[in-house]
């Protein structure tokens, strides 16, 4: 979004608060110029022949979303089953889909199976039932090298006591179980786990993910999962895809030459995709003063924007209505009857009750980790593109709160000798 003239405008002069009048607040709006800008800058940055991008759709499931990094020509990344579902209904292929589920049944996996999807294993156990199974299908492998990286513990998945994929240990009874089941295994893959703020750390992953790839025979690609950083300040590091690409598609190239088949690079980013095409507008409802700091109340929460308080994140916060006003400090607070903070002694442009708030990189984990706390509504998507609005989800309803409430019909008390 930039400010000219002392007024916002989203790509195309789009003014954001038309859309703010038009559809209320708290309301996220999604502009797709920046998907396709982020989606072409990440295909443009590497060298290899055959690149797939897979979009890791948990950051923003809205199925208008799925279908613009569809048409793209983008894969997708699915966590569940109900996201596998999502994609073939956003007429992704079977084929283009890969499953990386975390702790799920053998009989989610064969879900999985039935629509036709990649599928991804991410522990011993379910590989060697699978395997049993199904020694025909291929599937891909989910490594763990234990490179620490990523900005916050809770995001930060390769650590050694992380939950997720295969130790690099392990990989001696992983080829006993290929042994005994007669399973190929088709991908290694591997997530670090978000915020890579160090392009040598994703580099020294690759490098170890590589090494353990020449020891299986049937690989039809390496998927280097995700973790490139967006810039959530103005001056904030971003992961440097251009160097990043230049030379993981030098080190991957001249391991498919030794290794003697071409292989597929895959990545599978999300917030890199999604994050800075989103805002959040939400309306101050409440300025107050206090011997301590000026909290801005506004009409959303931790319901709708929880990174914040889960992982303290940052997401920069400006007031639309008057970008020109005399900057402030401020503390902007939800309404939920929970500490929610947004953002603590922040320098926003002087507001009143009213006004409207826009909070940025809200595309991604931002709705699609919304709830109904506080049993309040959550709110309206719009997306934006070539120029024009368009509702994308409408704002809930209480028939929306109380869909799969069971009423029961208990009996009044009877009182005694009736
Ligand atoms: C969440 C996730 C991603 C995407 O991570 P971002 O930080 O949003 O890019 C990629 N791969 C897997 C397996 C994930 O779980």
């Amino acid at each position: 979004m930039q400010l000219s003239d002392n007024r916002y405008h989203l790509s195309n002069g789009v003014d954001p608060l038309a859309l703010v009048e038009k559809y209320g607040t708290p309301l996220y709006v999604y502009d797709t110029a920046h998907i396709e800008r982020q989606y072409k800058r990440l295909a443009g940055a590497f060298n290899v022949p055959r690149l797939h991008i897979n979009y890791a759709c948990k950051a923003n499931t809205n199925i208008n979303i799925l279908k613009q990094l569809k048409n793209l020509g983008a894969g997708l990344d699915a966590v569940s089953i109900q996201e596998v579902e999502l994609g073939i209904m956003a007429g992704f292929a079977p084929q283009s889909i890969t499953f990386t589920p975390n702790s799920v049944s053998l009989d989610e996996i064969k879900l999985a199976l039935n629509f036709g999807v990649r599928i991804n294993i991410d522990n011993i156990s379910i590989l060697e039932q699978f395997g049993m199974e199904h020694p025909e299908v291929m599937v891909g492998i989910r490594i763990n090298p234990h490179i620490m990286a990523g900005g916050n513990t809770k995001i930060s998945t390769g650590h050694i006591d992380s939950k997720f994929g295969i130790s690099i240990h392990q990989l001696p009874h992983v080829f006993k179980v290929i042994e005994t089941t007669g399973i190929k295994i088709d991908g290694l893959h591997m997530h670090t786990g978000s915020d890579i703020l160090d392009a040598n750390a994703f580099l020294l992953a690759a490098d170890i993910l590589m090494n353990t790839a020449s020891n299986f025979k049937y690989l039809e690609y390496i998927d280097f999962g995700s973790g490139f950083k967006v810039p959530y300040k103005d001056d904030d590091i971003e992961t440097d895809i251009e160097e990043v690409g230049e030379r993981i598609s030098e080190r991957f190239n001249q391991f498919c030459k030794e290794y003697g088949r071409e292989l597929t690079l895959v990545f599978e980013p999300g917030k890199f995709l999604v994050s800075q095409a989103g805002y959040f507008f939400v309306k101050a409802t409440v300025v107050k003063p206090t011997p301590s700091t000026v909290f801005i109340g506004v009409d959303s929460g931790l319901n709708h924007l929880i990174r914040p308080m889960m992982y303290g994140s940052y997401h920069r916060i400006e007031n639309i209505s008057y970008p020109q006003g005399k900057p402030r400090f401020y503390t902007v607070v939800g309404n939920i009857c929970e500490t929610d903070t947004f953002g603590s002694n922040r320098k926003i442009a002087s507001v009143e009750e009213g006004d409207v708030l826009c909070m940025f990189n809200a595309g991604a984990y931002g709705f699609s980790m919304a709830s109904n706390y506080n049993s309040r509504f959550r709110p309206a998507e719009v997306m934006v593109h070539e120029g024009k609005d368009y509702l994308i989800r409408k704002r809930e309803t209480m028939q929306d709160i109380l869909r799969n409430q069971v009423e029961v019909k208990f009996e009044e008390a009877v009182s005694a000798g009736e």
